[in-house]
């Protein structure tokens, strides 16, 4: 049972300490007593992950070869048809001004039902060469198939993660399909600029003085080159031109499943050949039904070998720069995750992708803390008595970098390869 709180690790925000280390945890402190603890870097010292290159790296994929982009990730996450031949975008629902700058990048954060509303009224928009199909997932967030025969992934993101003038997409080598995608994303978005400006949600929001959802940020742009997820397939990105993906069964030998509610994480499973497994009330916010998805995780575990439990909103917290809110949800987990420490002949991994501190509102390249827990004769006990950034440190694991968490499960389980004899 792989258990992450997205972008968990911080730093100090209050008496020096972290959120996590400001939150009552006695049900992960009592993995850290009885378990093995360590902190691990997202890849490596000083290289800072996305999430999506986060998970594949916790999930002994390297990044640096296995990534095509975020726009497949989360076109498969978020349950949008995708064919072979498909390009993927992520997008963000952001507000400009009357000068093409955006003055936010997530809108707002605009609800559920806003933005699927807002969603629907640009979902369908062709020309002769180009389909555009968007769709809504979660909160400011969408995703943007591109259909067409000249559909190319070398093109540039528009979302450069920053408030400023709108960076167009360019094409970022020089064929003739980079070329033409460009240009035609370039009018989709103009288009859908003039649809969603006029539309009566956006009216009342100004009323209400809240940020326009007026116009959509693109990134990530990646293709299903060939193949089927769940069978395992070729996708082709700006950073990754053919990527081969081997599902996780077959380069483990564990049937897996994922319990999650945001589309990315879903997405990862996907795209690695893991089971999803949807949960009523999963959302991916501060108001997903934790005890409900660690009942599905505890179950699934009943037909896999292996659960990789996702949790989002310790991520958003630190975006928004929040420690209040941070630390109050990792209460809220820790409570929720009461259950697991009841399984039998079950090793309970609680970990992070990646770090996203308060202070930066952004990710950071400071390790995360991990524990690994089990039941007799499985894993060592270390001391460490404690599950936050600074006492994981003194534990067993020591410093780990997230790629080598697989291995070293595989190793506690007794599937790791012996060399010698
Ligand atoms: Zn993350
Ligand atoms: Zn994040």
């Amino acid at each position: 049972m792989l258990l992450v709180l997205d972008g968990l690790g911080d730093r100090p925000v209050k008496r020096g300490k972290t959120p996590l280390q400001l939150a009552k945890t006695p049900n992960m402190d009592k993995l850290a007593k009885y378990g093995t603890n360590g902190i691990t870097y997202p890849l490596g010292p000083g290289v800072v992950l996305g999430s999506d290159t986060g998970y594949l790296s916790l999930l002994g994929y390297d990044p640096y070869q296995f990534y095509a982009g975020r726009g497949i990730l989360e076109a498969l996450g978020s349950g949008v048809k995708v064919y072979e031949g498909d390009l993927a975008l992520r997008c963000n629902f952001c507000t400009i001004d009357g000068k093409f700058n955006v003055t936010d990048r997530r809108a707002g954060r605009p609800d559920d039902k806003t933005a699927s509303e807002l969603g629907k009224a640009i979902a369908n928009i062709s020309t002769k060469e180009f389909s555009f199909i968007f769709s809504h997932t979660k909160g400011h967030r969408g995703v943007l198939i591109i259909r067409s025969k000249s559909a190319s992934p070398m093109v540039s993101d528009v979302d450069n993660h920053n408030v400023g003038p709108v960076t167009w997409s360019k094409p970022i080598d020089p064929s003739d399909g980079a070329k033409k995608t460009a240009e035609a994303l370039n009018d989709w978005l103009r288009k859908a600029h003039q649809i969603l400006k006029v539309h009566p949600i956006n009216k009342e929001r100004a009323k209400k003085k809240l940020p326009e959802v007026n116009f959509v940020i693109t990134r990530g742009a990646s293709m299903l080159v060939e193949g089927a997820p769940l069978k395992g397939a070729t996708y082709s990105g700006m950073y990754g031109k053919s990527v081969k993906i081997q599902r996780f069964e077959e380069r483990y030998g564990l049937k897996a499943a994922c319990v999650a509610g945001g589309a990315l994480y879903k997405g990862v499973a996907k795209y690695l050949g893991m089971d999803v497994i949807d949960v009523k009330g999963a959302t991916g916010g501060f108001d997903t039904d934790l005890n409900a998805k660690v009942a599905s995780a505890a179950r699934a575990l009943k037909d896999n070998d292996f659960v990789f439990l996702h949790v989002k909103a310790t991520d958003v917290a630190g975006h928004d720069g929040d420690w209040q809110a941070k630390t109050k949800f990792i209460e809220k987990v820790d409570k929720a995750i009461a259950p697991l420490l009841k399984l039998k002949d079950t090793i309970i991994v609680v970990t992070s992708d990646h770090s996203t501190p308060c202070a930066l509102k952004a990710h950071s390249a400071d390790p995360v803390p991990i524990v690994i827990w089990g039941p007799e004769g499985t894993v060592r006990i270390d001391g460490v008595n404690k599950f936050d950034e600074v006492t994981a440190s003194h534990g067993g694991l020591g410093r780990l970098s997230n790629k080598e968490v697989m291995p070293i499960l595989l190793g506690i389980i007794g599937k790791a390869p012996m060399y010698g004899t």
